[in-house]
């Protein structure tokens, strides 16, 4: 009998706690702006923290109480970027969508090897040991680490072995760039069609001995081609976004190594 009293003397405190945490939750409430709420549900949920944040919402938070820009969001992109400032009432700086890109072609076919390697599947253990196994030890290791941390799916293998990422997919976080050791993944626009695939700065003889399909400065497409998008620097062309680029293609077929490409 005993038992129960004390059952019941336990339960009829156990509402009376309850009954009153609930009403001190409801005085002590924070209400919250509608714009900070508007602002949360307008974040893609990604959570990837590509714009320096813990997550959507610490991110939410942060352009609301005047901490961040809007525009950091790449897998909102734009859009979001309009949205946060018709919803805060403020100008914001639209960015241009950044993708992730190999700058590397090499595999096993076309690039030599100076030893097999049977460590541990990650590319920076890979690279501890003589900068790696393939003979370009500015190229890519092949081993995936950029898969591993890639959040969206985007970066696969392809059947020749060479990595690749499809910019669909890409929330343009920037993890892959931070993992890689050779630093072979760069962000790229979206829009970006031209890119020489290689990023090895040494002579052309050196990149000749190592690779089939590595750039080896030689210039053409800087200087057979009017009005050229690519610069030569170090023994490596680029693409100056900033340029016109409708001789692009034109430099592309100049290109005794075919080292530059047009991305889908
Ligand atoms: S490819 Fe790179 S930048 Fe793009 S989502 Fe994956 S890890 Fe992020
Ligand atoms: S791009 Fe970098 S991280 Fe990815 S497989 Fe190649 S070397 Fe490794
Ligand atoms: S033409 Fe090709 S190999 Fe020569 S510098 Fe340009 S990209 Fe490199």
């Amino acid at each position: 009998m005993s038992v129960v009293i004390a059952f019941l003397i336990v339960g009829i405190l156990g509402l009376i706690l309850g009954f009153g945490l609930a009403v001190a939750d409801k005085k002590l409430a924070v209400e919250k702006d509608p714009k900070l709420e508007e602002l949360e549900a307008a974040m893609p949920g990604a959570n990837c923290g590509g714009c320096g944040y813990a997550g959507c919402q610490a991110y939410a938070e942060a352009v609301y109480s005047g901490k961040a820009p809007a525009g950091l969001c790449s897998p909102g992109g734009a859009a979001l970027a309009e949205k946060m400032g018709s919803i805060l009432g403020i100008e914001v700086e639209v960015k241009e969508r950044m993708v992730a890109f190999v700058f590397c072609r090499g595999n096993g076919e076309v690039t030599k090897t100076d030893y097999e390697y049977r460590g541990m599947g990650d590319c920076n253990a890979a690279a501890l040991l003589q900068g790696g196994p393939i003979g370009c030890k500015e190229g890519c290791l092949h081993l995936g680490s950029c898969i591993a941390v890639c959040p969206s799916g985007a970066i696969s293998k392809d059947e020749k072995g060479n990595i690749v990422v499809d910019k669909e997919k890409c929330i343009g976080c920037g993890k892959c760039t931070a993992v890689c050791p050779n630093h072979v993944i760069r962000m790229v626009p979206y829009a970006q069609e031209w890119i020489c695939a290689c990023s090895n700065h040494e002579p052309g003889g050196k990149v000749r001995k190592a690779c089939q399909v590595g750039c080896i400065g030689c210039k053409m497409c800087e200087t057979k081609v009017a009005d050229s998008p690519f610069k030569v620097e170090s023994f490596l062309s680029s693409n100056d976004w900033n340029m016109d680029q409708s001789n692009a293609a034109a430099a592309a077929e100049v290109c005794p190594q075919k080292c530059i490409v047009r991305r889908s």
